[in-house]
């Protein structure tokens, strides 16, 4: 199979010409460049006036939470099996609108490494799932009611290594408090540096990353410290707003770790909160400081937590946030395919268009390197290979 539009952006460089082909074999891409008149019209897929883009990658999401007021509650309400069937419509839609690959960082009962089989072997299209199972919390911690409670070295080691052995593909554990669970405060830190430094080395002992959701300053420094591969949300927030050491902003942005800021919100949908909204303003600017100073940032959705985040809500992201911490377009189309596939380690499989790596394609009308909302208008989708249903998709 040959697609073909007018243009194409790799994920790293824009190209000067026009009239593309990709070829794609066995759900790779084989081959890409300048559309030439040789090719067979009945293998051709030609979308025309049309981008062709790496899908995009959500490094953070929830599938296991409904996007409603009450997302805890509605979890609760539900046995493993209708769960499991509401993750897999949410991860549908999200392929809909060109999210390729998804990393849930927090399910209940392993249901994530579920879906992620069942789409990767089964008949079903969906997009490719990383998961991390049920994330690691200290007992009455954030998300506890997931089932991760650990605490200690030794019992975060221990957790690390049950979840290896149910296959996971990434750990997450919260280094601080969140908004869904009130024991500990967003700025509170549950883990102490040595727990972290142990979570982290069992993980990477294994092979795998480790996502520290953390929101105030100790509890960032301490993940910064301990060698988190991504720090998640990284909101600086304290008790009564935001603050940011400038030390802390400049060690951040010389090192590697990757900074996944959850700024993708849903226009209209009463978004974000009002007590967040107060706080985005100071937000935005230490994540433009750290972007400025060489800082590795990503957008996610945290997709599920709240009306604000349904599953299909990253692009939005892409279009409104990054801008505004001083993103050039093709920047932004970047952090969301390229760099975000070198955060989830999977960068030799996705996140360019080149021969060699799985065909995740997203093909958009229009130009988004001239104007980024054009990725909102979605021409077709392709997860390794194979199209979307387009009766999966949703209103945006
Ligand atoms: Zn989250």
């Amino acid at each position: 199979m040959f697609l073909t539009a007018r243009r194409l952006f790799d994920g790293r460089t824009p190209q000067a010409f026009d009239d593309w082909a990709i070829a794609v074999e066995g759900g790779r891409i084989v081959d890409l460049g300048r559309r030439t008149a040789s090719l067979s019209p009945a293998a051709v897929v030609d979308l025309g006036d049309a981008t062709l883009l790496p899908g995009l990658i959500d490094v953070h999401q929830h599938l296991a939470f409904d996007a409603s007021h009450d997302p805890v509650a509605s979890l609760q309400s539900l046995d493993d099996t209708a769960l499991l069937r509401r993750m897999r419509l949410a991860a549908q839609r999200a392929l809909a609108v060109g999210i390729t690959t998804i990393r849930d960082l927090g399910d209940r009962g392993y249901l994530g490494l579920a879906l992620r089989d069942s789409f990767r072997s089964g008949p079903e299209v969906g997009p490719r799932i990383l998961a991390a199972g049920p994330p690691l919390t200290v007992p009455g911690g954030h998300c506890w009611f997931l089932g991760g409670e650990a605490e200690g070295p030794d019992g975060v080691r221990q957790a690390v290594r049950d979840r290896v052995a149910h296959g996971v593909d990434v750990i997450k554990i919260m280094a601080t408090g969140g908004v869904l669970t009130t024991r500990y405060g967003p700025h509170e830190s549950q883990y102490t540096r040595a727990e972290l430094a142990a979570a982290v080395d069992e993980a990477h002992a294994h092979g795998l990353k480790l996502a520290a959701h953390a929101h105030g300053s100790r509890g960032i420094a301490d993940a910064l410290a301990a060698g988190a591969d991504s720090i998640e949300h990284c909101t600086f927030f304290t008790a009564e707003g935001v603050d940011a050491d400038p030390e802390l902003l400049e060690r951040l942005a010389r090192s590697d770790v990757a900074i996944c800021v959850d700024g993708a919100f849903l226009p209209g949908a009463d978004a974000p909160p009002a007590d967040i909204r107060q706080r985005v303003d100071a937000i935005i600017n230490n994540h433009r400081t750290l972007f400025r100073a060489g800082g590795r940032i990503v957008c996610s959705s945290d997709a599920g937590v709240g009306p604000s985040k349904p599953h299909h809500v990253l692009p939005h992201g892409v279009v409104a946030f990054l801008p505004t911490i001083g993103m050039t377009n093709a920047q932004a189309i970047t952090a969301t395919t390229a760099v975000a596939a070198e955060v989830c380690g999977i960068a030799d499989t996705v996140g360019t268009l080149e021969p060699g790596k799985d065909a995740d394609i997203l093909a958009v009308a229009g130009n988004p390197l001239e104007d980024l909302t054009a990725i909102h208008d979605v021409i077709a989708v392709y997860t390794r290979g194979r199209q979307a249903r387009p009766d999966a998709s949703s209103p945006r």
